[in-house]
């Protein structure tokens, strides 16, 4: 069977991003190796990861055991929360390389803004630095608002190729996603099925469309994502539930249909608010 092609966007530092990928949030340090290894024969080539997941030592030992050529790869971690600053920062890229097992990731995020601290500024300038060391080959934040992103805009020299965010039907972000268009940031959706805390696969938008395509209402939310322009690793255990949620490039929502799920959106998150839950 010929592989199939995950469509690529450019982001704003020239490189490229595979717009489909594996998240492994949750996914046990003991089961994360057979997991990956999983994703990685269905076909999947972008790992979004975090330091603290606890489990980039199994990313890693899938990554070394596929025989995948490093460039076919995107490999996406994050800076915990307690490592932000000038001087924790640089060892905390490392230390995740090490249990990577790899030189350099494609794309290295702020993991939470905490605004209390006021250090992510400063730790930006940092990831800058790392970024022109090569153990990076992008830069980007997550769960940034829009007056973080243009605190670290205003006060460096580099926009953030992304913004990694909560985002799924209930929760699309609207506002956020016009200010990053406008500055070149491209958006990953975090939790993109809801994470499964509500009934997103029961309502009439989304399971009609399933149905009048004949696929499930993860690929119909899945194709929502894709075709609003978003970056998206949808996470399960389940290796026929990956296959699933990469089989996505068969099929297409009507206007009518992406815009009845738009219609979906209620502001509620299923998870942190970065203003205000701190950890
Ligand atoms: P998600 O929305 O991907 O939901 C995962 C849940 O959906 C699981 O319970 C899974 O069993 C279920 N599911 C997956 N495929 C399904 C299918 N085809 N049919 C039915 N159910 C299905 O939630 P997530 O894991 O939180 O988000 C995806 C990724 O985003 C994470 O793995 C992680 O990489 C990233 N993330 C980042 C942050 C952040 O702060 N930056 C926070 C949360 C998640």
């Amino acid at each position: 069977m010929e592989r199939v092609t995950v469509p690529t966007i450019e982001l704003n530092d020239g490189n490229s991003i595979p717009q489909l990928g594996f998240g492994v949030f949750r996914v046990e340090p003991v089961e994360t190796e057979r997991i990956v290894s999983d994703a990685l024969e269905v076909g999947y080539r972008h790992i979004d990861t975090a330091a603290v997941y606890g489990n980039e030592e199994g990313v890693g030992r899938a990554i070394a055991a596929s025989g995948i050529p490093r460039e076919e790869l995107f490999i996406t971690t994050k800076l915990w929360n307690a490592d932000q600053g000038a001087e924790s920062a640089p060892s905390a890229i490392d230390a995740s390389l090490e249990r990577l097992g790899l030189d350099h990731v494609d794309l290295y995020l702020i993991h939470w803004p905490r605004p209390d601290r006021d250090l992510y500024v400063e730790t930006w300038r940092a990831m800058e630095q790392m970024k022109a060391d090569g153990k990076t080959r992008s830069i980007g934040v997550s769960n940034f608002t829009v007056d973080h992103l243009q605190r670290v805009i205003d006060e460096s020299d580099t926009v953030p190729a992304v913004n990694q965010v909560e985002l799924h039907p209930a929760f699309s972000q609207s506002a956020l996603r016009t200010f990053a268009r406008q500055q070149g940031i491209h958006i990953e959706s975090w939790g993109p099925l809801g994470q499964g805390k509500y009934d997103l696969f029961g309502m009439p938008a989304v399971a009609e469309a399933a149905e009048a395509h004949g696929v499930s209402p993860a690929q119909v939310v899945i194709r929502w994502h894709l075709q609003n322009g978003l970056i998206v690793f949808p996470k399960t255990n389940s290796r026929d539930r990956m296959a699933q949620n990469f089989d996505v490039f068969g099929f297409e929502l009507s206007d009518d249909e992406v815009n009845a799920i738009d219609r979906l959106d209620e502001g509620k998150r299923v998870g942190a608010d970065p203003e205000v839950d701190f950890f």
